[in-house]
C-alpha cells in the first residue's frame, strides 16, 4: 500500500465501516479436533502456565470456571491433570506462576494460579461427584511400590486405563512425603485424605505397612515382577543427605551420633509417625529448601524460643515460595545468608553447644542454576543453639533393589525412552528417578510413566493429544481486569498458630476474592486471529489496542517442527503481506475483536486433550 493509501485511511477513521460493509459477517468455525503440530505449537508458546506446569494443568479453563463460579467444574479441570487439586492449591511450589504472561514485564504480577486451584477445591458443592474416564478391564496385573504423590497418580491413571492395580506402602498411611513431610499447618489432614482416597477408590488395591526391598520382612521386586504384567517403583528420596564437618569422620552421621542433632527429614517423619518430638530453646536448622522451613515453623510450635535458619547463599535463593517464606519469617523464623557450617560445638560432655560456621561470598552460577557460595578465608564464627536440625537434602534409598538396575551417577534410577529401566517390566516415577523434587514434577511424571506403562503393556499407544479448537462468541474479559492487584491470601492472625500443629496457616480466598483474581487472568488459551482476506487494512484494530499486539507483517517465521515464530514486522506499506496478532503482546482485551468494521477477528478456545485411538 502507498504512502496515499495510508493518508486516506486516516481522512476515513471516524467512518462507521460497520455499517457499510456487506461482507461483515463473522466467521464462526465449528468445534474441531486438532492434531496439526502448529495448534499444537500454538498453545504451548501461547499458554505459559500451562507449559510450564510437569502435569499440563489446564489453567485458563479452570479460572475461566472460577470466573462463572462453576467450582465443581473447575475442579475437575484440574482433576485431569492432577489427582490431588485440594493439596496442590496448598503447597505447590508454583512454576506455572514464575511464567505466567500476567508476571511479564510490564504486565504486573503473576496470576495467583495455586491459591486459585485451591478455591475451586474448597468452593465446590457438597454435592460435587467426581468422574472418571474408565476403560475396559485389560486383564493386567500392576504393582505400585511407593504411595506418595508419584505412585498415588501413576496407580489412578493406571486403574482408569483398565489395569488390575496393586500398591505397596511401607508407613501406615499412604500419601508419602504430603503425609510425614509436609506439616499439618501447611497441609490439612482431611483434604490429603479425601484426594488419597480418590485416587485409588476405583480398586486400587492399597496394602500399607508392607516394604518392598532386600530386608528381612520386605516383599522382594523379583516376586513382584514374576506375580505381575509390570512393576512400577514410586519410593521417592527417602534418605537425609548428611551434613559434611571437619571434626566428623566422612561416612559417619551425626545426626545419629549426637544427642540434640537430628536430620529433619527424620524429625519431621517421627513427629508425623505420632512420636513425641521435643527441641531446645534455641534451634539452630541448616538448609535451604522445604524440609529446612518446614523444620523451623515445626520447631516454633513445638515450644522453641529462638528458631534461626542458616543458609549458603542468600534468601532470593532459597527454593520455596515468597510467601512461605513471608509467613516463616513473621512467625519469627530468623533467616541468616552466607555461611557454611564447618565444626560442631560440644561440650566436655558430648552435649552439642553450638555451631561453628565459615562466612560465605556470592560467588558464580553452578551447574543446574544453583549459586555457588565461595568461604571467605579466616571469617570463622560460633552460633550458640541446643537443637540441630540438618536439611541440606535428600538422595533415594537403592538398597531395596534385589535386582540389577542401571543408576545415574547420583544414584537415581535411569530410564529408557519407554520409562523403563532396565529391568524389562520394571518402570520408576518421581523422586526416585528424579532425585529431590516437587509434588507436582512427581504428579507429573507418575502420569508420564503410568501412560508409557500402558503403551508397553498394550502394545500400542491407546491415546493421543489432540488440540480442541471452540469458537467463542465474545471477549470474555474487560480492560479494566488488569488494572485488579493480586489478591493477598488470608492467614491466620499470628499469635494464633501456635496452640499445635494443626491450625491452618492460610485460611484460603473466599468466593469474593476468588473471583477478583480468577478475572485477572488473561485467558491466554483464547486466540485472537485476523481473516486477513476479509481485512480492509483500516487499522481500526491497531489504534484501539493498548499495546503493540497487532503487526503489519511482511512475513511469518515457520519454524522446522511447523509452528510459527517471529514476526517481520513490515517497514513500508508496500512490503505489507498480513496483519498478525502478536500473542506474545495480546491480553485479551477485546478492544480489536469490537472495532473492527468487517468482523474479521475472530476468537478460539484452544485446549490441548487426550483422544482414544
Ligand atoms: C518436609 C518436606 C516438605 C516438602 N514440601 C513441599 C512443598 O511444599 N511443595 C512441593 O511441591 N514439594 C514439597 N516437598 C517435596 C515433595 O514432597 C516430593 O518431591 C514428593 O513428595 C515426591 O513424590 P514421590 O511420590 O516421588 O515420593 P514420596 O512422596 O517420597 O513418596 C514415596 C513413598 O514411597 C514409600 N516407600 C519408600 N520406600 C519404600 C519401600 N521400600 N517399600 C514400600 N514403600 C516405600 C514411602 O513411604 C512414600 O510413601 C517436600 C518434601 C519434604 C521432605
Ligand atoms: S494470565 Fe492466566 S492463562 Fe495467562 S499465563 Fe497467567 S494464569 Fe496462565
Ligand atoms: S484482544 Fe486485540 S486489542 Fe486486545 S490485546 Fe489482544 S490483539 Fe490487542
Ligand atoms: S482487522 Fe483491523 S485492520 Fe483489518 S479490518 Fe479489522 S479493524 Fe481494520
Amino acid at each position: 500500500m502507498s504512502d496515499d493509501a495510508i493518508h486516506k485511511v486516516r481522512l476515513n477513521e471516524h467512518e462507521d465501516f460497520s455499517s457499510t460493509q456487506s461482507f461483515g459477517q463473522r466467521i464462526v468455525t465449528p468445534v474441531r479436533f486438532s492434531t496439526d503440530p502448529r495448534d499444537i505449537g500454538w498453545v504451548r508458546q501461547n499458554i505459559p502456565c500451562q507449559t510450564a506446569c510437569p502435569a499440563d494443568t489446564n489453567v485458563p479453563a479452570y479460572i475461566r470456571m472460577i470466573i462463572e463460579k462453576r467450582y465443581g467444574r473447575s475442579y475437575e479441570l484440574n482433576r485431569m491433570a492432577n489427582v490431588l487439586p485440594g493439596v496442590l492449591g496448598r503447597i505447590c511450589s508454583r512454576p506455572c506462576e514464575d511464567k505466567c504472561r500476567h508476571g511479564w514485564p510490564g504486565n504486573g504480577e503473576p496470576v495467583a494460579i495455586c491459591h486459585l486451584k485451591r478455591s475451586a477445591a474448597d468452593h465446590r458443592s457438597a454435592g460435587h461427584r467426581i468422574t472418571e474416564n474408565l476403560y475396559e478391564p485389560t486383564g493386567k496385573r500392576v504393582a505400585v511400590v511407593g504411595a506418595g504423590p508419584a505412585g498415588l497418580a501413576a496407580a489412578h491413571d493406571l486403574t482408569t486405563l483398565g489395569h488390575d492395580v496393586t500398591m505397596f506402602e511401607k508407613e501406615e498411611r499412604p500419601g508419602g512425603m504430603l503425609a510425614y513431610g509436609i506439616p499439618e499447618f501447611r497441609l490439612p489432614r482431611d483434604i490429603l485424605e479425601m484426594e488419597v482416597h480418590n485416587a485409588i477408590r476405583l480398586g486400587v488395591d492399597l496394602k500399607t505397612g508392607v516394604g518392598v526391598g532386600t530386608g528381612k520382612d520386605d516383599v522382594r521386586i523379583a516376586s513382584l515382577l514374576r506375580d505381575h504384567d509390570a512393576v512400577l517403583l514410586t519410593t521417592g528420596c527417602m534418605a537425609a543427605l548428611s551434613l559434611p564437618l571437619r571434626n566428623v569422620e566422612r561416612g559417619r552421621d551425626i545426626a545419629t551420633e549426637v544427642a540434640d542433632a537430628e536430620n529433619g527429614l527424620d524429625f519431621l517423619m517421627e513427629l508425623h509417625r505420632g512420636e513425641t518430638k521435643v527441641v531446645g530453646k534455641r534451634v539452630a536448622v541448616v538448609g535451604a529448601g522445604f524440609t529446612a522451613l518446614d523444620c523451623a515453623r515445626v520447631a516454633l510450635r513445638l515450644g522453641a524460643a529462638d528458631v534461626t535458619i542458616h543458609i549458603r547463599t542468600t534468601e532470593e535463593y532459597i527454593p520455596v515460595t515468597k510467601e512461605e517464606i513471608h509467613e516463616a519469617k513473621r512467625e519469627g523464623v530468623k533467616i541468616h545468608g552466607l555461611r557454611t557450617p564447618v565444626e560442631l560445638l560440644l561440650d566436655g560432655g558430648g552435649k552439642l553447644t553450638g555451631v561453628k560456621f565459615v562466612q560465605n561470598r556470592l560467588g558464580g552460577w553452578r551447574e543446574g542454576g544453583r549459586r555457588q557460595a565461595i568461604p571467605i578465608e579466616g571469617s570463622e564464627f560460633d552460633e550458640p543453639c541446643d537443637t540441630l536440625l540438618i536439611a541440606i537434602g535428600q538422595k533415594t534409598v537403592n538398597d531395596i533393589l534385589d535386582v540389577q538396575v542401571d543408576l545415574d551417577r547420583w544414584g537415581n534410577v535411569r530410564l529408557a525412552e519407554d520409562g523403563m529401566t532396565s529391568v524389562p517390566g520394571l518402570f520408576s516415577a518421581g523422586d526416585f528417578v528424579k532425585g529431590p523434587t516437587t509434588v507436582v514434577e512427581a504428579v507429573g511424571h507418575g502420569r508420564e510413566i503410568a501412560i508409557k506403562t500402558d503403551t508397553w503393556l498394550m502394545g500400542r499407544e491407546r491415546r493421543k493429544k489432540v488440540v480442541k479448537i471452540t469458537p467463542v462468541p465474545e471477549p470474555l474479559r474487560e480492560r479494566s481486569f488488569d488494572f485488579i492487584p493480586r489478591q493477598d491470601v488470608p492467614t491466620l492472625p499470628v499469635n494464633t498458630r501456635f496452640d499445635g500443629l494443626a491450625d491452618e496457616v492460610e485460611t484460603g480466598y473466599d468466593d469474593e476474592l476468588a473471583f477478583e483474581e480468577a478475572k485477572r487472568c488473561y485467558l491466554c488459551y483464547h486466540k485472537y486471529e485476523i481473516d486477513v482476506d476479509n481485512c480492509i487494512y483500516c487499522r481500526a484494530c491497531i489504534e484501539v489496542a493498548p499495546r503493540n499486539c497487532i503487526k503489519l507483517v511482511d512475513g511469518v517465521e515457520i519454524k522446522d517442527n511447523g509452528t510459527y515464530g517471529s514476526l517481520h514486522e513490515a517497514s513500508e506499506w508496500d512490503k505489507v503481506g498480513a496483519i498478525w496478532v502478536d500473542n506474545n503482546e495480546c491480553i485479551r482485551c477485546g478492544a480489536c475483536y469490537m472495532v473492527c468494521p468487517t468482523k474479521c477477528i475472530s476468537i478460539t478456545k484452544n485446549e490441548i486433550f487426550h483422544q482414544d485411538l
